[in-house]
C-alpha cells in the first residue's frame, strides 16, 4: 500500500484526486487529506473517504474542533511520524511552499499539480528535489505528457520539447473583438472544466506562458528548446522531439484523472476505467501556431526564462494574479489584465532571488506596486 496525503483535496484536483484514491482502495492508504478553510466539505469526504486525519491549513488553532488538526505545522507532524510515500499538492497558491521544502528535506517523493510554487521558486524546489534524490512528479497534463514521453530516454537527447494549449475560448476572435469579452464570456472554458482563476489563464494564454516557465524548471531545459502549439481538441498534451528525427506524444481523454493516476503510481501504472481513447471518433487532430501579436506575453515570457533574472518570473506570476483576481471581482476589462502585466515587467529589476524568504520580500515590494496600478488602471 503507498501512503499518501493530498493538500487541497477540496479543490477540483484534490477531488480529481480523491475520485482516483476511492477507485484503487488496495493501492492506497490514505493517511491526510487538507482544506484551506472548507471545514464543511473536507469533513463529508472524511466521512467517505476514511482518511486517518484531516486539516485545515488555514484556520487558527485556537478554533476548537477535536475532529480536525489546523494548521501547516500539523501537515509536518503528520508527514514526519506517519512515513509517507507521497505528497500530492493539489492546493492552489503559495502557501504550500514551506511545506513541499519540509517534505523534500524528509525525503518525500512529491506529486504536484500546483503551478504557483514551481513558477516563484523553481529553481529552490528542483534543487532540494536533486540533492534530496527526489521525484517531483508532474500532475498538470502537459507536464505529466512530457514527464511520460521521457521515460527511458536521456536528457541529451532531447531536441526540443513542445506542450499543447487548447487555446482558450476566444481562439477565432480578433484582437480587437478581446476589448468587450466580459466575466461571463471569459469562464466558458471549451475542453476542460476547471477553476475560474486558471479558465481566465487560458482565455488570456497566460496559463500557457506560466507552464512554460515551470517546463523550464521541472526538466531544466533552456527557452529555446521549449514552445507551445494550439491543438484545440486537447487530446495531445505534450510532443518531445528527439535529436534523431523521432518524435514522442502522449495523448489522453482531456480527464485530468489520467494525468493524477500516473503520479500517484508512478512508476508503476494501474488498470483505469475511464474513457478510452477513440481516434477514430475524435476524427481529426488539429494543430495552430500561436499568434504572438495577439499574445504578446507568450512571446515576452521566451526572453524572461533566457534572462534567467527570477525577479522577472516572480513578477510575471504575481501581477497575473492580482490582475486576474481584479478581472473577476469586475474591477478591470479583460484586456488590461495583459495591460497591468507589461507596465509592472516594466518596472521590474533584473535580480537572481536565492532564497524563498527573498523571493517572497520581493513579491510582497511589488504587490503595493501592481494594486497601484490596478487602482490606477480605471482613473
Ligand atoms: P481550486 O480553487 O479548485 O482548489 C484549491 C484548493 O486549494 C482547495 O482545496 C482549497 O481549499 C485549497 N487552498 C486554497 N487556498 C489555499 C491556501 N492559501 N493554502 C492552502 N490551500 C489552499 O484549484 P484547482 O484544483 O483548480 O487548482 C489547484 C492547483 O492546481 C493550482 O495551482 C492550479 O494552477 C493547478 N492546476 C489546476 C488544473 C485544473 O484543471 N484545475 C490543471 C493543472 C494545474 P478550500 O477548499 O478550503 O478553499
Ligand atoms: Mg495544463
Amino acid at each position: 500500500m503507498k501512503k499518501i496525503g493530498i493538500i487541497g483535496s477540496t479543490g477540483y484536483i484534490g477531488r480529481q484526486t480523491l475520485d482516483v484514491v476511492e477507485r484503487n482502495k488496495d493501492y492506497f492508504e490514505l493517511i491526510f487529506i487538507s482544506c484551506h478553510k472548507n471545514i464543511e466539505l473536507i469533513k463529508k469526504q472524511k466521512t467517505v473517504h476514511n482518511p486517518k486525519y484531516i486539516v485545515a491549513t488555514g484556520i487558527k488553532k485556537n478554533y476548537r474542533d477535536n475532529n480536525l488538526y489546523f494548521g501547516w505545522d500539523s501537515i509536518k507532524s503528520i508527514i514526519e511520524s506517519q512515513h509517507l510515500d507521497l505528497l500530492v499538492v493539489a492546493a492552489s497558491g503559495i502557501d504550500c511552499i514551506y511545506t513541499i521544502l519540509y517534505a523534500l528535506e524528509n525525503k518525500i517523493n512529491i506529486a504536484t499539480a500546483n503551478k504557483e510554487t514551481i513558477v516563484l521558486a523553481g529553481n529552490i524546489i528542483m534543487e532540494l528535489a536533486n540533492i534530496n534524490n527526489i521525484n517531483i512528479i508532474p500532475i498538470d497534463s502537459e507536464h505529466s505528457g512530457v514527464f511520460q514521453c521521457l521515460q527511458g530516454n536521456k536528457k541529451e537527447h532531447i531536441r526540443d520539447i513542445i506542450i499543447t494549449a487548447s487555446g482558450g475560448p476566444f481562439l477565432d476572435k480578433k484582437r480587437d473583438e478581446l476589448k468587450d469579452i466580459t466575466l461571463k464570456d471569459a469562464l466558458k472554458h471549451p475542453v476542460w472544466p476547471m477553476g475560474n482563476s486558471i479558465t481566465i489563464d487560458s482565455a488570456t494564454m497566460m496559463n500557457k506562458a506560466l507552464e512554460l516557465i515551470e517546463l523550464h524548471y521541472l526538466f531544466n531545459m533552456p527557452a529555446d528548446q521549449l514552445s507551445t502549439i494550439i491543438h484545440p481538441q486537447a487530446i495531445i498534451h505534450s510532443f518531445v522531439n528527439f535529436i534523431d528525427g523521432s518524435t514522442i506524444a502522449q495523448l489522453s481523454v482531456p480527464d485530468m484523472r489520467i494525468p493524477i493516476t500516473y503520479a500517484l503510481t508512478y512508476p508503476n501504472r494501474i488498470v483505469a476505467d475511464y474513457t478510452l481513447l477513440d481516434l477514430a471518433n475524435v476524427g481529426n487532430l488539429t494543430f495552430i501556431k500561436p499568434n504572438y501579436k495577439r499574445f504578446p506575453l507568450l512571446a515576452k515570457v521566451k526572453d524572461i526564462i533566457k534572462s534567467s533574472f527570477n525577479s522577472y518570473t516572480v513578477a510575471l506570476l504575481t501581477a497575473n494574479e492580482l490582475a486576474v483576481n481584479a478581472f473577476l471581482n469586475e474591477k478591470i476589462p479583460f484586456l488590461a489584465i495583459e495591460y497591468i502585466i507589461e507596465k509592472t515587467l516594466d518596472t521590474i529589476k533584473p535580480l537572481k532571488l536565492k532564497s524563498i524568504d527573498d523571493i517572497l520580500s520581493f513579491r510582497n515590494y511589488i504587490k503595493i506596486k501592481i494594486n497601484n496600478k490596478i487602482e490606477e488602471y480605471n482613473k
